[in-house]
């Protein structure tokens, strides 16, 4: 008998056929002697429908109540499936975030899960009745509802696997696993059967959406297995996991395990600063004091005193940081600033690249060949990631998964 924690995504519980399919699984596991844990999303479109209907009341939605009104996706979802479990005979209960309690810091929107009381839910399964937890939202110690960013049900997922020291965590969305890249775009990528935290850490947090990067934290941290499986079709998934896990040969293949890209990016440019110290300092301190996350960064060779500064971030907060830039560049006597919000990053990923030179130059050259222009180019140990035109997005993800033969 294992203990196993399962998280059904929006597309997987999207209508009531769907619901009685993931009730049909669960209820197989439970038969099998397993004790199930079910971690729901909302039902597909409907955080976005709920975030519409915010916007016509509040220009700004007050963030307190936009987290009250987009968690009552998930408890829809958790009720319907206990009805759906009790009908086949197979007793089940449903519980909220604050009901169970899962408590979060009050950062709504994005909050940050700091405990995890377990004992309802295990209580519940010594009971034998299979336990269903809406994804995505918490509670803070004052009692406010919050809500984990979007996508955040996988992160309530692992959260819990590793709060009950589950065996295992399954991750059941609208693919049978994790590609090399996103199967919509590059129809030919390849499902793999195996890759490290630290990889899938770099793809979720590139833009790879098919985990919140925070669940990939926690896994990581509380060495919980996580697999991610398709919730319509049979298969082993992939495994997520630790190096250790892997044999000697499986580490030594691939240089390149995936290739990640976000559309959700923005550039500011201010121009013509003063080239001396603490002007960093000036440009990007306020922007990080508005709680604002700054990605990529590039500032020019000086000349004549003055020199530009270039840096990006999340398109939703482009806005927010292109006010704070005003200021700061009246107050520095700046040139000019500018946004551009039609950018992408594309990046590659893998362990393999630590002990490969070479990788960089086939990556630019491919984009050359395409005449895709470089805007900006970063990288760490284990990646490298480049800033184009979104115009250019589908074309370089597939050429450069074809240059790197990541569909052979
Ligand atoms: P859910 O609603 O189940 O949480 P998501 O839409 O959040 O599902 O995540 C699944 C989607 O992630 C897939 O449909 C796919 O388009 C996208 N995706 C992006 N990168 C990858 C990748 N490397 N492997 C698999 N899916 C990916
Ligand atoms: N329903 C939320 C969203 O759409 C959380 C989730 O699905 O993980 O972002
Ligand atoms: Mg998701």
């Amino acid at each position: 008998m294992a203990l196993i924690v399962q998280k059904y995504g929006g597309t997987s519980v999207g209508n009531v056929e769907r619901i009685q399919n993931v009730a049909k699984k669960v209820a197989q596991f439970v038969e099998d002697g397993h004790q199930v844990v079910v971690v729901l999303s909302a039902m597909s479109g409907e955080t976005n429908r709920l975030t519409m209907m915010a916007k016509e009341m509040q220009t700004r939605p007050c963030k307190r109540e936009m987290d009250v009104l987009l968690t009552t996706g998930e408890q829809v979802t958790i009720a319907l499936l206990s009805m759906a479990l009790q009908q086949r005979d197979c007793p089940a209960v449903s519980y909220t975030g604050w009901q169970v309690p899962i408590i979060t810091d009050d950062a709504y929107s994005k909050a940050r899960i700091e405990k995890i009381d377990g004992q309802k839910m295990l209580e519940q399964l010594a009971l034998g009745k299979v336990v269903v937890v809406a994804g995505f939202q918490g509670v803070t110690i004052d009692g406010d509802i919050t809500t984990l960013g979007r996508g955040g049900s996988d992160t309530t997922a692992v959260a819990i696997a590793a709060a009950l020291n589950a065996d295992e965590c399954q991750i059941y969305t609208d693919v049978d696993g994790v590609y090399t890249t996103d199967p919509r775009v590059v129809p030919e990528a390849k499902r793999l059967d195996k890759i490290t935290y630290d990889e899938m850490l770099e793809l979720a947090s590139l833009g790879a959406k098919v985990l919140q990067i925070r669940s990939v934290e926690f896994a990581s941290k509380y060495k919980v297995p996580l697999r991610v499986l398709s919730s319509l079709k049979d298969g082993g998934g992939t495994l997520i996991t630790s190096e250790e896990n892997f044999k000697d040969n499986e580490m030594e293949q691939p240089l390149i395990s995936g290739i990640a890209f976000s559309r959700d990016e923005a550039k500011l440019m201010i121009l013509g600063v003063p080239d001396k110290p603490g002007v960093a300092y000036q440009i990007l301190g306020p922007i990080a004091d508005a709680n604002i996350e700054i990605d990529m960064i590039i500032q020019n060779q000086g000349r004549d005193g003055t020199t530009d500064f270039t840096f990006t971030m999340s398109r939703l907060d482009a806005e927010s940081a292109l006010e704070i830039l005003q200021k700061t560049a009246n107050h520095l006597g700046a040139r000019e600033v500018t946004m551009d919000d039609s950018i992408v990053k594309i990046s590659m990923v893998g362990v393999g690249m630590k002990s490969h030179a070479g990788i960089a130059s086939t990556m630019f050259k491919t984009l050359a060949d395409n005449e895709i222009n470089i805007q900006m180019i970063g990288t760490t140990e284990i990646k490298i990631s480049v800033v184009i035109d979104e115009a250019y997005l589908e074309i370089a993800v597939q050429s450069l998964h074809e240059a790197f033969e990541l569909d052979k």
